[in-house]
Parts: C-alpha cells; sequence; structure tokens
C-alpha cells in the first residue's frame, strides 16, 4: 500500500514556500496540486473551488486532462465532489465509480482511477472548494491520510480566501469569499443603515499556519487548555452570570466540552499533523461550524454553538487576543455583526457610532431586538453564518424594512440604497415637522398618539416625537438587559426617571410581563410545554405576589403625588384584575401606615390580550378605569398562531373580519362604560392598520417612535366618519372575504390618505 511521501510536516512546509512566492494564484495552485500529489503518492489531485452560484469549477489538476481546467463544473450537490461540499463532510472511497453520487466528467478522463479521497475546504464553517486525490487501484486511505489532506485544505482555504481567484473563474463567475452577497433574513428594527463591518467578537486573524515545531504547538495548546478551564471555572464559581450575559447553564456545557477528550483528540492531532497551535484549534472548529450549520435538531445546534464559541475563547488564550472590541476602536458607520448578543452588550457601544446590526439568531422579540429598536438601529437576525462570510471592516448595507444584508456591495446597489436612505431621511424630516401639529382628523376627531417605552433610552423620542406621553411602559425591559434582578430601587429610579421625562403628560405603567418568550437569565425557569399559554405576566404576579408587591412599591413611591396609572398584563378574567388591584391596595396601605404620601391620582388598568376577556367585556370595562388592547398576543391568541413562529405568525390578517369584530366589540364596550381604550399593540403602528380601528371606533394609541409620524400623517387626512361608514358596510357583508385590508387600502387611495 503506498504511503505519504515525507509526511504532512514537510508537505506543509513545501506549501509555506509556495505560498509566500510572488507568483500568479493559477501558478500556485498548479504547483500545490503536483506536491500534494507526490506527497501523498496519488495519481490524481484536483482543487475544485465553490463559486458564487454554488457549481463547483475545477480549477487546478496534477493527473487528470489539463483542458478540462475552468472547464469541468459539478453543479451544487452534483458527484462526488457536489456531495462533499454540500455534506461538508469528507469522503474516502475505495471504488469510487460505484458509489451512487458519481458522475463521470468525459474531459477528465477520470475513468481510469478507482479510489478517492475528497475533503471540503473549509473556511470558519462555510465551503469554499473541494480538495480531491485519487489512485487507479483500489485502495483504502488511511485516517492519517484523511487528516493530512484536511490539513492541507485549511492552508488552501486560506490561499482562496485571500482573494485573487475570482479573476480565474471561467466565463467571469465569481469565487471566493470577497465577493459581494446578498442574503435575506428577519426584520428586527426598521431603517436602512450603510457602514462597515465590526465583528462583535473579533475572529483571530491566524497568521502563522504551519509550526516549526510540533511539539512545541503541543505544549502552547495543552497549556491553553489548562487556562481555558480555569477562567471557565472561575467564572462559574464566582456565579458570574452578567460577563457577557452567560447563563450558568451555558458554561457549565462550556466545563463540559473543555473536558471532552474527543475535542481535545481532534486538535491534538492537527497540531501532529503540521499545524500551530491556533490553526489546530481553527481547523477543528470549521469543522464544528460546519456540522452545525448542517445540524437540524435545534438542541444540538445550540451545543455545536457551544462548542464553537468555546474553541473561540481558547483562540484568543492563544494569540492573547481581546474577547470583544474595544469602546474606543469603534469606527465610525459600524455595523456590528454577531451570531447573538445579549441586550446590555447592545447598549455598551456607542450609539452615534451604530448604523446597524446583524446578526444569526434571534427572533423580533428577543432583548436585543426590543434595545436595537429603542435605539432606532436597523437591525436584521436569521442570516446564516454571517460572521464567516464576512470580514472585519467589509462594507455593508443592513435594511430593516425588508430583513436583507448586502455584503460588500458594488457601486450600483450601494446607490440604490444611499437613495432609499436619502428618501428616508426626507420623509423622517416631514414627520418632524409634524412634530407640534395635533392629530385631528379631518372631521375634527382628537386622535391620542403616546409612546411605547421601556428603558431609559426611549425617554428621549418622547421631545423628539412630541407625543402625548407613555402609554404603555413595559417595566419588564428593565429586567430583561439586567444580568441580576433589578432592586426595589434601581425600579424606582428608573419609574422616576420616566415620570420625569414625561413632565405633566401621562405615563401608563405595566406591571412585569415575564414568561412565555420574555425570559430572564437569572431566574430558574420553569420547563413548560407551551411557554405563551404557561405561568406568565399576572399569573406569576398572583401566585407568588412577591415580586408584583415590591414592583407595585416602587411605582407607588416614584409616583409619590403624581398622577400614576398601573395596568396588569395577560388579564384572562374579571377576577383576575380584582385580585391584582388587591395587591396595589395593600400597598397603599402599607404606605399610609408608614406616612408616605399616596400618589395624587391612580388609576388601574387591564390589558385587553387574552380573548376570554371579550366575553366578560363589559363588566371589565365597568370595573377598570382604563382598557389598553394588545392587540399582539390578541391576534395571537385570536387565531391560534405562535407571534414568535415566522410560519404562522403572518398567516392570519389582523384586517380580517374575526379579528375586527372583535376589536369593535372592545372599543363600543369602552364607549358604553365610559371607560377609556387605548390600543398599545403594534397594529396601532401600523397606518393602514390604525386607520381600521379608527374606522372601529378607537382614538387613543400608544406605538413604537418611529410610527409616531406616520400614524399622524395618516390621520390628519382621514375622514373618521366616513371611514367608520365605509368600516360598517364591509363589515356587513364579509362571507367569503379573507381579508378586509384591499377594501381598506382602496379606500385610502380614493380619499387621499397617506399610508
Ligand atoms: C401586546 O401583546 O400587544 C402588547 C402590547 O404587549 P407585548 O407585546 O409586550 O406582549
Ligand atoms: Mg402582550
Amino acid at each position: 500500500m503506498p504511503t505519504t511521501f515525507g509526511g504532512p510536516r514537510v508537505l506543509l512546509r513545501r506549501l509555506r514556500e509556495v505560498m509566500a512566492q510572488p507568483t500568479l494564484p493559477q501558478d500556485k495552485l498548479d504547483r500545490i496540486v503536483i506536491l500534494i500529489a507526490s506527497n501523498m503518492v496519488a495519481e490524481v489531485c484536483s482543487i475544485y473551488v465553490q463559486r458564487d452560484d454554488k457549481a463547483l469549477e475545477l480549477f487546478a489538476t496534477e493527473g487528470l486532462k489539463r483542458e478540462a481546467v475552468h472547464l469541468t463544473t459539478m453543479k451544487a450537490g452534483e458527484g462526488l465532489v457536489g456531495l462533499i461540499a454540500r455534506e461538508a463532510e469528507a469522503l474516502a472511497l475505495s471504488d469510487a465509480q460505484s458509489h451512487p453520487s458519481f458522475s463521470y466528467k468525459p474531459e477528465t478522463g477520470e475513468e481510469i482511477y478507482r479510489s478517492f479521497l475528497g475533503v471540503p475546504i473549509l473556511r470558519a464553517g462555510a465551503t469554499l472548494g473541494v480538495l480531491v486525490v485519487q489512485n487507479t487501484a483500489t485502495r483504502t486511505y488511511t485516517d492519517e491520510e484523511m487528516e493530512a489532506l484536511q490539513t492541507v485544505s485549511m492552508v488552501l482555504a486560506e490561499l482562496i480566501a485571500q482573494g485573487g481567484m475570482q479573476s480565474l473563474a471561467a466565463n467571469g463567475a465569481s469565487s471566493g469569499p470577497s465577493r459581494p452577497m446578498h442574503e435575506k433574513g428577519v426584520s428586527l428594527a426598521d431603517g436602512v443603515g450603510l457602514g462597515h463591518v465590526v465583528l462583535h467578537e473579533p475572529r483571530v486573524v491566524i497568521k502563522n499556519l504551519i509550526a516549526e515545531s510540533p511539539e512545541a504547538e503541543v505544549k502552547r495548546l495543552e497549556e491553553a487548555i489548562s487556562a481555558l478551564r480555569k477562567t471557565i471555572d472561575e467564572l462559574i464559581e464566582r456565579g458570574d452570570v452578567s460577563h457577557g450575559g452567560e447563563h450558568k447553564e451555558v458554561l457549565e456545557t462550556f466545563r463540559m466540552f473543555a473536558h471532552d477528550q474527543g475535542w481535545l483528540r481532534r486538535m491534538r492531532e492537527a497540531v501532529l499533523s503540521g499545524l500551530t497551535a491556533e490553526a489546530a484549534v481553527e481547523r477543528v472548529q470549521s469543522d464544528t461550524r460546519a456540522r452545525m450549520l448542517r445540524q437540524t435538531d435545534p438542541y444540538l445546534r445550540e451545543r455545536l454553538h457551544d462548542l464553537e464559541d468555546l474553541a473561540n475563547r481558547l483562540l484568543h488564550i492563544l494569540v492573547g487576543a481581546d474577547l470583544t472590541i474595544a469602546r474606543d476602536q469603534l469606527p465610525e458607520n459600524a455595523i456590528i455583526v454577531a451570531r447573538n448578543m445579549g441586550p446590555a452588550a447592545l447598549l455598551d457601544y456607542d450609539r452615534a457610532r451604530l448604523r446597524g446590526l446583524v446578526l444569526e439568531e434571534g427572533g423580533p422579540s428577543s432583548h436585543v431586538a426590543i434595545v436595537a429598536r429603542a435605539l432606532g438601529i436597523p437591525a436584521v437576525s436569521e442570516i446564516q453564518n454571517i460572521t464567516a462570510l464576512v470580514e472585519q471592516g467589509d462594507a455593508m448595507i443592513v435594511d430593516g424594512s425588508t430583513g436583507e444584508v448586502q455584503i460588500r456591495p458594488p457601486a450600483d446597489v450601494e446607490n440604490v440604497y444611499k437613495e432609499k436612505a436619502r428618501l428616508r431621511a426626507r420623509r423622517q424630516e416631514q414627520y418632524r415637522k409634524l412634530r407640534d401639529v395635533a392629530a385631528v382628523t379631518r372631521d375634527g376627531q382628537d386622535i391620542d398618539i403616546k409612546l411605547n417605552a421601556g428603558l431609559l433610552v426611549d425617554l428621549p423620542h418622547l421631545e423628539e416625537t412630541g407625543a402625548a406621553g407613555i402609554g404603555l411602559f413595559r417595566t419588564e425591559l428593565q429586567f430583561m438587559v439586567a444580568a441580576r434582578m433589578p432592586t426595589t430601587a434601581e425600579q424606582q429610579h428608573l419609574y422616576l426617571a420616566a415620570l420625569e421625562a414625561v413632565g405633566d403628560k401621562p405615563v401608563t405603567f405595566r406591571t412585569l410581563d415575564i414568561g412565555g418568550d420574555k425570559i430572564l437569565p437569572y431566574m430558574r425557569r420553569v420547563e413548560e410545554e407551551n411557554p405563551a399559554l404557561g405561568w406568565r405576566a399576572i399569573r406569576i404576579g398572583l401566585d407568588r405576589p412577591g415580586l408584583l408587591r415590591s414592583q407595585v412599591r416602587a411605582l407607588l413611591r416614584a409616583g409619590e403625588k403624581r398622577h400614576l396609572k398601573i395596568m396588569f398584563p395577560m388579564i384572562a378574567t374579571v377576577d383576575e384584575f380584582i385580585r391584582a388591584r388587591a395587591i396595589v391596595q395593600r400597598e397603599l396601605a402599607h404606605l399610609d401606615r408608614h406616612d408616605r404620601a399616596r400618589p395624587a391620582s391612580l388609576a388601574l388598568g387591564v390589558m385587553v390580550e387574552v380573548p376570554s376577556l371579550l366575553f366578560e367585556i363589559d363588566e371589565i370595562a365597568r370595573e377598570a378605569d382604563f382598557l389598553s388592547v394588545g392587540s399582539n398576543d390578541l391576534m395571537q391568541f385570536l387565531f391560534a398562531a405562535d407571534r414568535e413562529n415566522r410560519f404562522v405568525s403572518d398567516r392570519f390578517d389582523p384586517l380580517s373580519a374575526g379579528a375586527l369584530r372583535a376589536l369593535k366589540c372592545i372599543a363600543d364596550a369602552g364607549r358604553k362604560a365610559h371607560c377609556p381604550v387605548t390600543v398599545c399593540g403594534e397594529m396601532g403602528g401600523r397606518p393602514i392598520e390604525a386607520l381600521a380601528l379608527i374606522a372601529l371606533g378607537f382614538r387613543s394609541f400608544s406605538m413604537t417612535p418611529s410610527s409616531v409620524g406616520p400614524i399622524k400623517a395618516m390621520a390628519l387626512k382621514l375622514d373618521a366618519g366616513a371611514a367608520r361608514e365605509h368600516m360598517d358596510r364591509l363589515l356587513a357583508d364579509v362571507s367569503g372575504v379573507a381579508s378586509l385590508r384591499p377594501a381598506l387600502k382602496a379606500f385610502a387611495a380614493e380619499h387621499d390618505v397617506p399610508l
């Protein structure tokens, strides 16, 4: 059986020499395939590079017919080469032609080679190409040979990533990681941002891939692993969940992996095949990442992510780099790119320099998304592998309105977005001019527009938008962005800041709405099959009143001698409201006992967001001081469609007859009982939906700051009476109509109402 000639270390040294020579990329590749073939005693060595269109083009070969270079291409998934690229896994076959994926390309003259060893050329988990060796004889490649070829492929990945390959591809098809790319994900926060990539966890740039002395590298690796274990142990011991917002659970997983023999063995083997310690870590990390990207089981995916994070820490220890970018190094026009991120980490960046945020994970209701919206930073998530697709400083555009990201955009694309940003800015300017204009419809109906808020960073929006107050203060946000439970004093401080910021305008504080998707990292989680329908919000407040009581106490203290409004989330029955009110009354009595002043006035309200309340709507309207429609949850529960699940969250239209009739009964009940009703869900912030709500009889809205301008502009042009008549007519005959949206849009167009 043939064995490798000189071993992988000799090969790596030779490769380094070739790479250091000032020759053209094609010459380098041609020499590399000869070196590999002779070192591995293979008759064939070929390099396929993946192009933009995912096709794999033969870029260099020793052994196959030379004319096939830049001619032979395998479509994505085609042949053995396509299979390796797709699966990102090595493949060794003693009889390649009997494999079901084998695809014969006559121009290569490949038919005489029986055995085949192919490995993906991976960089940070992304497939850049495939490296293949072949022999005429039927033979079994050893694990060492596979390991050696994978090590070589890592060095090749660097060569491909360095660029210069683009011009080599046939027919001008581009290849290599520095090409422009366009990805689509999920929008987290609206807006258009142009800027340059700042990797939240800067990738360690490994300058030295090939070891001088493998023994010394093994020692460096061992020392770094010990240091890594020590830092994790310390973090766990300190119980420090604040550092980077790590959960204890994640740290425990880290600890487990840091002792995982399989992982350690693979890194050691990579070092022994001739890589430096850091290159070995990266090589194993790249495999992990490739596996992770193909993993569909969310639990296993998460664990692979953890393992990848751990490898990242190890790399930072090895090269002595910082894990996160220093605040003062943040360039102007920064677009932060991260796998995921905690809200506190985003708040740590200088807002004035941020132009966008792009994440691999995190839904629109994730904590970081909430903060991005509060800061007014365009943000997009669910862009797979983005941290591997970009380099520090790459040009990037984030379009938060469509969820699109342009990576290294060509000039024409950039111009389109610049124009879009300019248009947006112009529109914002027009909205700013409306700041002091009262929102009154053409037929004289006052429309009350307030803001949704929850963090200190939200408060300046009040001044900017000229809103009539804060209609929904989500108190849980303070809890969600904190690393530990905020004390009563800290809560009181925030509530006071909100009350002072509004001056004599009202603020409606909503008590803690945690549980469901709103998870506090420091609170023990109850495992629930169905968290949205589970133990959350007021249910926790009533069952474990300690937390609610301390919050109410903080609210009452902040509201001393002021006008205070408190409302309760997820109320499902009138009885729940009565019990919640009793807790407030106890706290008022507590104030009296301690001779502390009460609020000048206190109104207690209810979020209408659980459908059962619609069938007690007259009673709750009589009982509560005010109602607030949480359309986000109300729609989720009405249609039984998870608002967090993108497969169903847009399935039903809130402008369909069923939803509109449900909403109408709330508006009607409020009017009948003289109980003020506000709409504080996202619906009220979308012009066409707000038009529908006005037509149903709602006059008060609370919304995100960026919606204030568009809603005011719409209301100023609307004849509310005419809209009401139109709505009544539409609702009178809805059989077979999926949604009233088209009819309402037509009404708006006909009456010149801007949407
Ligand atoms: C709602 O459900 O509509 C609402 C305003 O509350 P949240 O989005 O915080 O659940
Ligand atoms: Mg809600």
